[in-house]
């Protein structure tokens, strides 16, 4: 949805927002509070994203979350001076509260063993370099490749672990830049599902995010809450508003903070 009626539903939304005692925003964290990078690592949010997200915290009636794929300790370099966010790490395997307590689902011990077997797969691929390894997955990584190179590791990758991904337990995810190999569940809709459990039912509740991993989410949200695909090109979603970063993304941060002010 784009133009006058996502306007409507975005201002209908935001009017919940600042009358309801409580709220909630949930946020995927790559694509959406950070633009991509080559390298991972340096994938910091946009700088006027940090202020606003500061100041609806300390307005104490936003409950603010992030989700993301990646695992948590990631995250609290990334967000740097932003440390008092609620993060939920590696799809929901991982979470760690405002005040720093942390805790991580485990695995069963036949899948982690089938997780080391992928692991050595990559190594004999030579993909070593290109892999991450986190809580209840491991990830083969493309962005910045040439697109030639791209598709060799992709079906190279599909290929290696194919057998692995049939197993019970176990999923090939796609992501924007790559493929992951990993727990079948959490994903993030059962995060969401978590948070719900742990709101207020008529709570107004808002999740934006980018990625196809991120369409988990929007489904539980559905008729619950705000979706929102935080993209430059619009795809195909289940997310009922499109907004496009950093501009659009930013102006409804900042109209949020003005129905939640410090
Ligand atoms: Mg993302």
């Amino acid at each position: 949805m784009q133009g006058e009626l996502a306007k409507t539903v975005l201002s209908e939304f935001l009017d919940r927002v600042s009358t309801a005692p409580a709220s909630v925003l949930l946020l995927d964290y790559d694509g959406t509070l950070a633009p991509f990078q080559t390298e991972r690592d340096r994938a910091y949010p946009y700088p006027q994203v940090v202020p606003i997200l500061e100041s609806i915290v300390q307005g104490d009636r936003t409950r603010v979350i992030i989700i993301t794929g990646r695992p948590v300790i990631e995250l609290k370099t990334l967000l740097g001076p932003l440390n008092n966010l609620e993060v939920w790490g590696s799809h929901g395997m991982e979470r760690m509260l405002p005040d720093g307590s942390y805790g991580k689902t485990t695995i069963d011990k036949e899948i982690s063993e089938l997780l080391v077997q992928a692991e050595e797969w990559v190594i004999a691929a030579g993909l070593a370099s290109r892999a991450e390894i986190k809580p209840g997955g491991i990830a083969i990584h493309w962005r910045g490749m040439p697109e030639a190179e791209i598709e060799r590791v992709e079906a190279s990758t599909r290929e290696g672990w194919t057998g692995l991904a049939e197993r019970p337990g176990l999923k090939l995810l796609e992501f924007e830049a790559g493929l992951e190999l990993r727990v079948a569940r959490p994903d993030k809709g059962d995060v969401v599902t978590a948070i719900l459990e742990d709101s207020a039912a008529n709570a107004p509740i808002a999740y934006l995010g980018d990625d196809l991993t991120d369409e988990d989410a929007f489904r539980v949200l559905t008729g619950r809450g705000l979706t929102v695909l935080v993209r430059p090109e619009y795809r195909e979603t289940r997310a009922s508003v499109w907004l496009r970063p950093p501009l659009e993304l930013i102006g409804f941060l900042d109209q949020w903070l003005s129905c939640n002010p410090a």
